[in-house]
Order: structure tokens, then C-alpha cells, then sequence
């Protein structure tokens, strides 16, 4: 089955909103093994959109709108589609009463253009909207179902999870497109690919045929995994094993399987372990403690954060000797060392880490260049210090610095020597 998804909504069409509806959706159709062939978007023009549509009727099994269902007058995708499909536009008095309803229960009285959120095309399924007001409609036009859902991503997302538990899927049958993520840190991209393509390349021809992507992000590669099986339990065997041969291959740099983030399996490994954690950051600024704490939950081991951008506060907030700054410079392992330990000392934390580095684009030096980010991990009396040469803008070197860091600790506490 191919698929047409129109994002309507003008906003789209300049630099400051971005199409993410599609994203959400797209995943859903491909678990479905519904290939997503074209994405459009359009703006609120109502000839414009019978445009789209009635191209798209042409060769598409489902056609997914997201957007323009409001009560304003730009909302115009209900008119849109019952012009092509050629079906009258009929108010359903149900629909009202439970947008009178919905908006009495919260204080306001139904305005007159409300109304039109209740205009169905004859023939439609009404597709209920627990989150808001405007329902979402199915149709179907020979071959082809049209679904349309509200704009707003938090309302049309449970929507079109309804449609596709109930209407998309019984029709789909059980095969369809399963991923898996392979994350892996402290390798270059050419490394990675110079492993894995050997074990990959073979995929291709498999009687479960699995496509390799390869993704580098900022302080990370994801090897994206996509396999085309007839039963979700032939798609995972497949999938099991291959990302089994991948972990062979590029051993404790993989770092997650699962989807779970950086932060995540870190908290994760805390957490079962029963540590806390301080952190003391200069470079960084914070963001290793937010990425930290962006984690629910993670109160049950983050002990605290200490931003120390100043000497004078790694001297007064850390302990760092003076003399120590002033003959190695803020950015050295001696400081990042002390940085760490100072702060697990006032924290009373198993472990603490120290981040001291030159994000840039000025500070460098022909020693020191920009890019050159000290990290130092100490889990109780085991303290590992190593300085990395990081590249990008300032805020690619912050990122990388925090994911070096989470990456230093993640590997001490998952060394097979370690008792921990
Ligand atoms: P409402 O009943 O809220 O008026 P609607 O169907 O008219 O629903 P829109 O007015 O088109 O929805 O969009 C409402 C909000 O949803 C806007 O903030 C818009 O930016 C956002 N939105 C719309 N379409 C998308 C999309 N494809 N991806 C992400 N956000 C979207
Ligand atoms: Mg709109």
C-alpha cells in the first residue's frame, strides 16, 4: 500500500514552523509496511488543496491530512476534500452539542463559528478528539481512505493512534517495515562504517532483508536498521541478530540498542548501581547537569551540578588551589582532576565529574587549540582524567564535551574488571 501525507497550514511554508506531524505518522504507516511514496504541504488555500487531493487520488491507498480543521475561516481542508470527493458538506448536530459540551465544562459558551468543525462530508466516519475540539474524519473514495486530523501534534498524534489500531491495521495485515537503532560513541563515522559494512553488506540478500543506514549525529553514529518481514516476530529475529553481530563487531562503543539516549543509560547504570552523582562544569556551562536531570526521575541520583566558569569559583566553590590554576592553566588535567574530586568531596557522592575545556570560536592557542575539552571521572577512589580535541561551533563542543563525559563514566561502570 502507498500513502499520500498533506501537512496543510500556511505557517509551514515559512522559516518559522516546521512539518513534524508527518514524522509521527510516517513511522506508524511503515510499522504498518505502508509505504509513505510523497509528502506535501500546502498552505490554506482552499483550490490549492483540492490540487493535492486530487492528484493524489490518483495512486494513493491512504491519504493522511493533518491541519486546517479549526472553526477560523483559513481552516478550509473540510471544504477541500468534499469538493473533489463531490460530497455535500451536511452539519452533524452531535458534533455540536459535544463541542458546546467540551467548551461549557471549561468555562466559555460556543461561538457561531464552531459550527463549522461540525460540517462532515456525507459518508464520513467522525474520528472522536479526546484533546481538543475539532474531530477528525475517514473516508473512503475507491480505493483510496482519506484521513483527516487536526493540526496540533498533541491531539492529532492519540487520534491517528485510534485509526490505526482500528482501521489501518486489520486491513494491513501483520507484516510491515521494523527498525532498530544501533548508537555508538567514541567512534569516527568511517570507523564505524569500515566495521560494520562488512556484516551489513550481506543483509541485503537475506530471506528477511534488512537496509542499513548510517547517521552521525553530534557526539554519536547510529547505524539505522530497517527490515521488511511478513510477521513482526520474523522481523525482530532478523533484527536480533544482526544487531547481535554488530555488537561483536564494535564491542562497549555501542552504547544503546533500545532507543534509550546517552543520559538515559547512564541514569540507567546510576541508578541500578545505587550511585549519586555531582558534577562541576566550566566549558560546558550546565549542560551536562541539564542532560543529567532531562531524565524523569533522576532525582534518585544526581546529588548536584556546580557551574564554575571563573577561577575564583573553582578556587571558592571546588577547592582548586590557586597555584594549581596558575601553573597549568584552567584547562589541564590537574584542574578538571580537582574539579572532580573537589566537588564528589562536598556532594559525599561515589562519583563526580569535572569538565573544563575552550568552546570557542576565541581562546585557543597553538597548545591548547579551541576544541580541547579536559574531562575527568571519579567513581570512588578510581579517578580516570583524559583531554579530548572536540570539533564543531560552540555548541557542537558543549554537546560533545557532555557526551564524552556521560560516555567515560558509562564505560567505567560497565567494565567487566570493575566489582561495582
Ligand atoms: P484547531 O482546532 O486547533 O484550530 P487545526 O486543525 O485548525 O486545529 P491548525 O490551525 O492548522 O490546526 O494548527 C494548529 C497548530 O498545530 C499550529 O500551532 C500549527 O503550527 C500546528 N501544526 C499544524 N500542522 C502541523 C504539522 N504538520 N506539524 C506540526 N505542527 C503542526
Ligand atoms: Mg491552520
Amino acid at each position: 500500500m502507498k500513502a499520500c501525507i498533506v501537512a496543510v497550514g500556511s505557517e509551514m511554508l515559512t522559516p518559522f514552523r516546521q512539518d513534524t506531524n508527518s514524522l509521527v505518522v510516517t513511522e506508524r504507516l511503515n510499522q504498518l509496511g505502508i509505504d509513505v511514496r510523497m509528502k506535501v504541504i500546502v498552505g490554506d488555500d482552499r483550490e490549492e488543496m483540492a490540487g493535492v487531493v486530487r492528484a493524489a487520488l490518483d495512486w494513493a491507498d491512504v491519504i493522511v491530512l493533518t491541519g486546517g480543521l479549526g472553526p477560523t475561516a483559513d481552516d478550509l481542508t473540510r471544504e477541500a476534500v468534499a469538493e473533489v470527493l463531490g460530497t455535500p458538506l451536511e452539519i452533524d448536530e452531535a458534533i455540536v452539542s459535544r463541542i458546546r459540551d467540551r467548551m461549557a465544562r471549561a468555562g466559555f459558551v460556543m461561538a457561531d463559528i464552531n459550527r463549522r468543525q461540525a460540517m462532515v462530508p456525507r459518508g464520513a466516519a467522525v474520528i472522536d478528539n479526546p484533546r481538543g475540539t475539532a474531530p477528525g474524519l475517514w473516508l473512503e473514495h475507491g480505493r483510496t481512505s482519506l484521513i483527516l486530523l487536526p493540526g496540533p501534534p498533541r491531539e492529532m498524534t492519540p487520534m491517528f493512534e485510534a485509526i490505526v489500531r482500528e482501521r489501518l491495521a486489520p486491513r494491513a495485515g501483520e507484516g510491515g517495515l521494523f527498525r532498530r537503532v544501533v548508537k555508538i560513541a567514541g567512534r569516527t563515522e568511517s570507523d564505524v562504517d569500515a566495521r560494520a559494512e562488512p556484516i551489513y553488506r550481506h543483509w541485503r540478500d537475506q530471506a528477511v532483508p534488512i537496509a542499513t543506514t548510517i547517521l552521525a549525529a553530534a557526539g554519536q553514529i547510529e547505524l539505522h536498521l530497517s527490515a521488511r518481514a511478513a510477521t513482526r516476530a520474523e522481523g525482530d529475529r532478523a533484527l536480533d541478530a544482526a544487531v547481535a553481530a554488530l555488537v561483536g563487531e564494535l564491542g562497549p562503543s555501542v552504547f544503546s540498542v533500545d532507543g534509550r539516549q546517552m543520559e538515559e543509560v547512564v541514569g540507567d547504570l546510576l541508578r541500578t548501581k545505587g550511585l549519586q552523582v555531582a558534577v562541576a562544569e566550566s566549558c560546558t556551562g550546565g549542560l551536562l547537569a541539564s542532560r543529567l536531570t532531562d531524565v524523569p526521575g533522576s532525582s534518585a541520583y544526581v546529588e548536584r551540578g556546580v557551574v564554575c566558569y571563573s577561577n575564583r569559583a573553582k578556587v571558592e566553590l571546588l577547592g582548586v588551589p590557586e597555584q594549581v590554576l596558575a601553573a597549568h592553566g584552567a584547562v589541564s588535567e590537574p584542574v578538571a582532576r580537582l574539579m572532580a574530586e573537589g566537588v564528589r568531596a562536598r556532594a559525599a557522592s561515589q562519583v563526580g565529574i569535572g569538565i573544563t575545556g575552550i568552546a570557542g570560536p576565541g581562546g585557543g592557542t597553538a597548545e591548547k587549540p579551541v576544541g580541547t575539552v579536559v574531562v575527568a571521572v571519579q567513581v570512588d577512589d578510581d579517578v580516570r582524567v583524559r583531554t579530548f580535541t572536540l570539533f564543531g561551533d560552540r555548541t557542537q563542543v558543549k554537546f560533545r564535551a557532555t557526551q564524552a563525559a556521560l560516555n567515560m563514566l558509562r564505560l567505567m561502570l560497565t567494565e567487566p574488571a570493575a566489582s561495582r
